[in-house]
């Protein structure tokens, strides 16, 4: 067993030392036809630009995800075409977005009021609590209009590596509106990951011998996915938990 793990590990080492020299390789390559074509100056500070308060804005805008110099800088110039007004009430709505936000009491969803507009629907079965890790999953679910119930926002996973503890989480009161709630079901909508698997598992036994039931949504072959180019894991999940024809096919 010691000579199987050691020769993986070698194994590892070897392919991993071949990816790293040769991304090293393309590295380098990269870097030289850069300066071929651009002077050391231009390499350094790619973006000159004639305003203190036009740099600001593109700082700004750039330091939130996904946007880059070149997408800021489009940005600020084209709020700079718009007219005064509009500008200012720009950023009076992200401002008053910031201040005013409210998160539910009762799921941690976002809210305009103490309690969310999904934990407030009379309509909607307040007794089924999906489980998600944050609010842009509660967004995911609404989006399909396949569920009815209500959620429960953790505010992440269990995660050690990354210092994320069950006390960072919204567990307690998960826990607690399953005591006071008169819950049915509980449904876990998590990543399929180690740290998913890790919070089902610590939530399922903080609740202890609770009589609502605990389930997790269908892990499996993604719609319109081929099985040949499935991963074992995936593979072997979706024929453990195999369901009947008439359950799926409709
Ligand atoms: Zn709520």
């Amino acid at each position: 067993m010691t000579l199987i793990v050691d020769c993986f590990l070698a194994h590892f080492h070897c392919s991993l030392f071949i990816v790293i020299s040769s991304l090293s390789f393309h590295h380098s390559q990269l870097q030289s036809s850069l300066f071929i074509h651009l002077s050391p100056a231009t390499y350094i500070c790619s973006m000159q630009l004639p305003s203190s308060l036009l740099e600001n804005a593109v700082n700004a805008f750039s330091a939130l995800p996904g946007i880059g110099k070149k997408t800021a800088l489009r940005l600020v110039l084209h709020l700079l075409k718009q007219d005064v007004g509009e500008v200012q009430h720009f950023g009076e709505v992200i401002s008053k977005m910031r201040t005013d936000i409210k998160f539910c009491q009762r799921c941690a969803n976002i809210s305009d009021a103490d309690i969310c507009s999904i934990c407030a629907n009379k309509m909607r079965n307040q007794q089924l609590i999906c489980v998600v890790e944050n609010i842009r999953d509660v967004i995911a679910i609404e989006s399909t209009q396949q569920f009815n119930g209500t959620y429960h926002v953790l505010g992440g996973i269990i995660s050690p590596l990354d210092g994320v503890g069950p006390n960072e989480l919204n567990i307690e009161n998960l826990v607690m509106r399953i005591q006071k709630e008169e819950v049915e079901e509980l449904i876990f909508a998590l990543n399929p990951t180690i740290q998913g698997d890790t919070t089902i598992y610590y939530i399922q036994k903080k609740i202890g011998q609770s009589t609502c039931k605990v389930t997790t949504i269908a892990r499996g072959i993604a719609f319109g996915g081929e099985l040949e180019y499935a991963d074992e894991m995936t593979l072997a999940r979706s024929i453990t938990n195999r369901l009947p024809v008439n359950q799926y096919v409709k």
